[in-house]
């Protein structure tokens, strides 16, 4: 045991007879940011969805700060996932999106109260806090879908492809506003993307996934000057 961000251990799934993730070993430090990146259906997704604990592991083991979570609920694992698609509930305000999951978990109310408004100030979501999803644009909902992360306190967060539902110029501001976001918070975050921009500048480590396997990892610069082979070098876009 270690105590360690997130240690993954021979990490393997199948779905049916098909092995899709192929035995990852992986230490992620406490406090870093990773980024899993690769092309569509690579297992970025699945890889992810298995630390958080919504996919069962086939084989292996994961560890979050020291504990072997392999088998415990998501809720026991100290994570919390923020998703391409906002999933806020529309007939909700923003205050309730936020406070949900906490008053789920019996938080008490004071407490949730205080959460709320340290996340909004964060996101600066404050003055949006009494609207209901469907009165904001893409990228305040991706900022509640991100508070609702935050307000949970967790010790790693996990983002799938977060920004990938907005236009160019919203992601490069909300791009940003999760490079602020590490730097304030200094959790663990995790950071799936298709997008090698996005692992380029926000990544102090990047995993490059193919097929189920890791093909490399690295520093950004690291794997754009040093590139393991063909197939790292064509994706990252280094001029090998
Ligand atoms: P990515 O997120 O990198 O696009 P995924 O993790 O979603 O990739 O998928 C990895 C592989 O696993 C793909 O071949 C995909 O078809 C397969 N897969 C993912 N989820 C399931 C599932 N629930 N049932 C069967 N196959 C799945
Ligand atoms: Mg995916």
């Amino acid at each position: 045991m270690t105590d360690t961000g997130v240690v993954l251990t021979d990490i393997r799934k199948s779905f049916g007879s098909l092995e899709v993730i192929h035995g990852i070993d992986l230490t992620i430090a406490e406090g870093s940011f990773v980024v899993f990146v690769g092309p569509s259906g690579c297992g970025k997704s699945t890889l992810l969805r298995m630390i958080a604990g919504l996919e069962e592991v086939s084989d292996g083991e994961i560890e979050i700060k020291g504990r072997n979570v392999t088998d415990l609920d998501p809720s026991d694992r100290g994570i919390a996932m923020v998703f391409q698609s906002y999933a806020l509930y529309p007939h909700m305000s923003v205050r309730d999106n936020l406070a949900f999951g906490l008053k789920m978990a019996h938080t008490q109310p004071a407490e949730i109260e205080a959460r709320v408004k340290a996340a909004s100030a964060i996101l600066k979501i404050d003055p949006l806090l009494e609207r209901r999803p469907g009165q904001l644009s893409g990228g305040q909902r991706q900022r509640v879908a991100i508070g609702r992360a935050i307000v949970r306190k967790p010790d790693v967060f996990l983002f799938d492809e977060p920004l990938s539902n907005l236009d160019a110029e919203l992601r490069v501001s909300m791009r940003i506003e999760i490079a602020r976001l590490h730097r304030e918070l200094g959790n663990t975050m995790i950071y799936v993307t298709h997008d090698q921009t996005e692992a380029m500048t926000l990544a102090d480590v990047i995993v490059v996934l193919r097929d189920g396997r890791i093909e490399q990892t690295g520093s950004p610069r690291e794997i754009y000057e040093n590139p393991a082979n063909m197939f790292v070098a064509g994706f990252i876009g280094s001029p090998r």
